[in-house]
């Protein structure tokens, strides 16, 4: 080796976590687009912070229009990107820390942002920088891309990819270690029926249910008018979600019933560990001869309880998992109802592919008696896990860590490496590292960061030699 990569990830630590902080403190939620700032002026000034910290360290930096930013370093024909996100969720409740603080207990950092993704970025950004300090001939172009709308449509990273194309290779310090080299593909739908018929006995004023697309939804409300029927209607929702083993609450408003179905939250991409209340409340509608609802029972017919797509004709799989299929948010009146569709497609399959089934489950749903009202898809990921940039980057990580124990893996979920041909996820989660990312009191271990700029600093390195 030629120079001490561990002694200067050990330098370098006390800039990182200042820079880390520096980050952390701006609140860079989504918000209102202004000239010049499509994100909000919270990102924005996060996006200026970023790019101010690279100059510090002696890179050149571009602001793409206030999409993104870059900073760069080296030369040559070859360009490694890395694209981490400065953009962070809401900072929400139930903090013990300072959310926009960064301070540091007991050796761990704790703010929004810290793990997702505003320590990870730094501590790349550091791995650049203890190159350029190293030595090490820079023989290609290093460009580190500040994504500034990760959690909210990754439309940033779209902007520059049209505006000045992949790199050739690289990754995102935006999952978990080792490394994840495939993601499935994503598709997402809304469709739509009539609530009720002229001949139902009871109408269905309005149902409510779901927290998010992404999100088996775990809890919904029906409201109607249930007249003379009400007490039976009642009695026999209530059995209904007994039998079920759900929880269920049952109300009068005035002249109305309320019906409220418990189900258990869970992600889209394992709607296996959840318990859909849509679905189960959709299917008591459809068997309940006192309602006459044309959507319950085209869903109860092209959904129902399932979360594979089996009854659209959706169930499939590869050597990585199963398509899933989840049905997050409900909504209606006594005119329409409306539901979205979050489906998780085999990484193998390209999405032309995949394209062919989307198109025969929406003319499924179509001859169920509901309507598509639109739908969008995304790409899936693969790359061979035995391909040299794999190799690369998981040699790396073995390297530092020593662990041969976790191996590079695959998921459900999306990362921005999905918006380009030429990268995975690399980082920045430990194995059995809980970071909280998304929760109050998130947190990074300061030592984790430290070996994170080790890492990326040898993958690098590997990058570079290929
Ligand atoms: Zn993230």
């Amino acid at each position: 080796m030629a120079f001490d990569v561990s002694a200067a990830a050990k330098k370098y630590l006390p800039d990182a976590l200042r820079d880390i902080k520096r980050l952390v403190a701006i609140e860079s939620v989504q918000g209102e687009a202004k000239e010049g700032k499509p994100f909000g002026e919270g990102v924005d000034r996060a996006l200026q912070e970023a790019l101010k910290i690279s100059r510090e360290l002696g890179m050149e930096t571009a602001n793409v229009d206030g999409y993104v930013g870059y900073a760069q370093i080296g030369e040559g024909e070859k360009l490694i990107g890395i694209v981490g996100h400065l953009d962070c969720v809401p900072l929400g409740e139930g903090w013990e820390h300072d959310p926009l603080g960064g301070e540091i207990v007991d050796g761990v950092i704790y703010g929004r942002g810290v793990s997702d993704d505003k320590g990870p970025s730094i501590a790349a950004l550091y791995a650049m920088k203890i190159l350029m300090d190293s030595g090490v001939k820079l023989n290609s172009r290093i460009r580190f891309v500040f994504g500034t709308n990760e959690e909210t449509g990754m439309a940033g990273v779209d902007y520059y990819l049209a505006k000045e194309g992949d790199f050739d290779m690289g990754f995102t310090p935006d999952a978990g270690f080792p490394l994840c080299f495939g993601e499935k593909g994503g598709y997402h739908g809304h469709f739509s029926g009539a609530t009720n018929t002229e001949g139902a006995k009871v109408k269905i004023l309005s149902v409510k249910g779901g927290m998010a697309v992404n999100v088996v939804c775990d809890k919904v409300v029906l409201t109607c008018n249930a007249g003379q029927y009400a007490e039976a209607l009642k009695a026999s929702f209530v059995e209904y979600a007994k039998a079920a083993d759900m929880t269920c609450q049952v109300e009068d408003e005035g002249e109305n019933t309320l019906l409220t179905l418990n189900g258990k939250a869970a992600h889209a991409s394992t709607p296996e560990l959840g318990v859909n209340a849509i679905s189960y409340l959709m299917k008591f509608v459809a068997e309940c001869e006192l309602f006459d609802s044309p959507f319950a029972k085209g869903y109860a017919k092209v959904i129902g309880l399932d979360y594979s797509g089996a009854n659209c004709g959706m169930k499939m799989a590869d050597e990585y998992g199963e398509l899933t299929f989840n049905v997050g948010i409900i909504g209606g009146t006594d005119f329409s109802t409306y539901a979205t569709i979050d489906i998780r497609y085999p990484l193998t399959l390209t999405a032309p592919e995949f394209k062919v089934k989307a198109d025969e489950m929406e003319k499924t749903i179509i001859q169920a008696g509901l309507n598509m009202d639109g739908s969008g898809m995304g790409k899936s990921l693969y790359k061979a896990p035995d391909s040299p940039m794999i190799n690369a980057l998981y040699d790396a990580y073995v390297k530092v860590t020593q662990d041969t124990v976790n191996k590079p893996f695959t998921m459900g979920g999306g990362t921005y490496a999905k918006h380009f041909d030429s990268i995975v996820a690399f980082g920045a989660g430990f194995p059995n590292e809980e970071s909280g990312a998304h929760m109050a009191n998130e947190h990074v271990d300061v030592e984790s960061i430290q070996k994170c700029m080790e890492i990326y600093t040898h993958a690098l390195m590997n990058l570079l030699a290929l």
